[in-house]
């Protein structure tokens, strides 16, 4: 019998640096020596000639990831979050547009537009954003009030805050990409390099100097493993190549619809059964595992089906399986939705530059509230400063842009995603410009995998249809 003796305990960044933790367990590949041995034989010193010899030098770039930090950004713009939250590998939480607030004047004003002939038409746009969204809050409110009465036994506290968030989730269509957000990032060092590399390589001021700043403060705890991280001479020159590219072949057109499954596995939901089949079965290989199930009947199919669902939970993911089906999408959404979207971190996300192109969405509530027209006005100024600004600088004008302005997104995930995704997003605690792409989503997918896809959970007491005539007065000015 061995007299080694299991032992869990942590390496607590309490007594450790996180430098110094990543060593602590990148050498364990080599030696014997327990983890708290090795972490109290470092220092600071040994721990930046070790990441400066491994994760730099040669490359040994996992090791990075041992070493976590957690960052707090404030008042950063709405539009600057989008490239921090573009890192798959990282958590974030943020200021919500549905549950606070935004101050008359809580917006940034790019570096850029110092001294240009747009300084202050941005500012007044702004300015004029914000006070229609504030001042939409009270009348969305009080027709909320006739459309979702209070409740027999709600009490008043219980109701305004169920009216509130519901007010709000109307007026945030006025709020710019301009408009600034807290947001809390616990990320490991070798994502957090690759993050400020994007940053430095950003068109935007802002961004850039949030890149720099991140590598200042990242540096305090992890002195050795970001301070490499800088501006991407690939990232910048095939932005430039392919636009190039594009309009040389003239590569336009905007024939799709705005909601599309583009692709898909076509035997996908024979994967997920077979895959299932290989994973709890009789060591049979894949390929027979995928022709036995080509055997089965309609009915055989549906009772397997049935039964790798059969004890799923509430809160149960479906099994990895599931993500042997792939499928693609475009779709069209406006940015408070895509803003939600983009937190989806296992799917792959294409997103076209903000622009006034693809219209504005209307809600019903502003329409119903007596709001339609100012809502109206100061959304088509938003427009047209967007398409002036954009002749001079196209990335600058993305500020401008409200929540309510459409947006194009090609996405690719698999199925158990959609699975995670339509839960969550078809809830009916999920704003509802989200539910109606969640809901999209789940038709196109019933109708490619009807088999797995009568399982997506989703109140089955509406559609996307239905979702968009009761809340908006159009999705689309154009
Ligand atoms: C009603 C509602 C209110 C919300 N309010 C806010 C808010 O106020 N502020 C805010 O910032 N966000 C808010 N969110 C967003 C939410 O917190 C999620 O970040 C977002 O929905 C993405 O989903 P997800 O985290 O489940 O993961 P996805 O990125 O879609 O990943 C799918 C699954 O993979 C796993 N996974 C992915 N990454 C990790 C990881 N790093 N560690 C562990 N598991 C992981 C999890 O099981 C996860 O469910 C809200 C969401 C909803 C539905």
């Amino acid at each position: 019998m061995t007299n080694k003796r299991r032992r869990i305990y942590l390496l607590s960044p309490k007594a450790y640096s996180p430098e110094t933790i990543a060593v602590a367990f990148a050498k364990t590949s080599r030696s014997p020596q327990p983890f708290d041995e090795i972490a109290a034989e470092l220092n600071d010193e040994s721990s930046a000639r070790f990441h400066e010899k491994w994760v730099v030098g040669y490359g040994h770039s996992s090791v990075a990831e041992h070493a976590v930090l957690h960052l707090a950004l404030e008042n950063v713009s709405r539009l600057a979050i989008e490239t921090i939250e573009a890192n798959r590998l990282a958590s974030y939480t943020e200021k919500s547009t549905r549950y606070q607030l935004w101050d008359a004047d809580a917006y940034y004003t790019p570096d850029e537009l110092d001294g240009s002939p747009y300084e202050a038409e941005f500012n007044h746009l702004c300015l004029r954003l914000f006070e229609t969204y504030l001042a939409c809050i009270p009348p969305v409110k009080a027709w909320l009030q006739d459309t979702l009465p209070q409740e027999a036994g709600e009490s008043d506290r219980a109701y305004e805050r169920r009216l509130a968030p519901a007010a709000v989730d109307i007026c945030r269509f006025l709020l710019p990409a301009a408009a600034l957000a807290n947001v809390g990032v616990t990320i490991n060092a070798r994502a957090l390099e690759y993050a400020i590399c994007k940053m430095l390589s950003s068109p935007l001021a802002e961004v850039q100097a949030i890149g720099e700043r991140l590598r200042e403060v990242g540096q305090l705890e992890t002195p050795t493993l970001i301070k490499y991280a800088a501006c991407n001479t690939y990232l910048l020159a095939v932005e430039d190549k392919i636009a190039a590219w594009s309009q040389r072949i003239n590569a336009q057109g905007c024939e799709g619809q705005d909601f599309s499954l583009l692709d898909w596995d076509q035997d996908g939901e024979a994967r997920v059964l077979a895959a299932a089949l290989f994973r709890f079965g009789h060591q049979a290989d894949a390929q027979s595992c995928l022709a036995t199930v080509g055997t089965l009947s309609g009915e055989a199919k549906a009772q397997l089906a049935a039964d790798l669902m059969a004890e799923r939970g509430k809160f149960d993911q479906p099994l990895r399986e599931f993500e042997y089906a792939h499928l693609t999408f475009e779709a069209v959404m406006d940015q408070g939705a895509y803003f939600e979207f983009k937190r989806h971190r296992m799917m792959t996300q294409t997103v076209q530059p903000l622009s006034a192109s693809l219209g504005f969405a209307v809600p019903k509530g502003i329409s119903a509230s007596g709001c339609e027209e100012a809502y109206l006005e100061v959304m088509r100024q938003a427009g047209r400063l967007y398409e002036q600004i954009s002749d001079w600088n196209p990335a600058v004008a993305s500020y401008v842009i409200p929540n309510g302005f459409n947006r194009r997104i090609l996405f690719a995930m698999n199925l158990r995603e959609v699975f995670h995704f339509c839960r969550l997003r078809g809830a009916t605690n999920a704003h509802f410009s989200i539910r109606r792409v969640a809901y999209q989503m789940a038709e196109a997918v019933k109708k490619v995998y009807p088999l797995l896809g009568s399982y997506l959970d989703m109140p089955s007491d509406t559609t996307w249809e239905a979702l968009e005539g009761h809340y908006f007065t159009t999705v689309r000015t154009h």
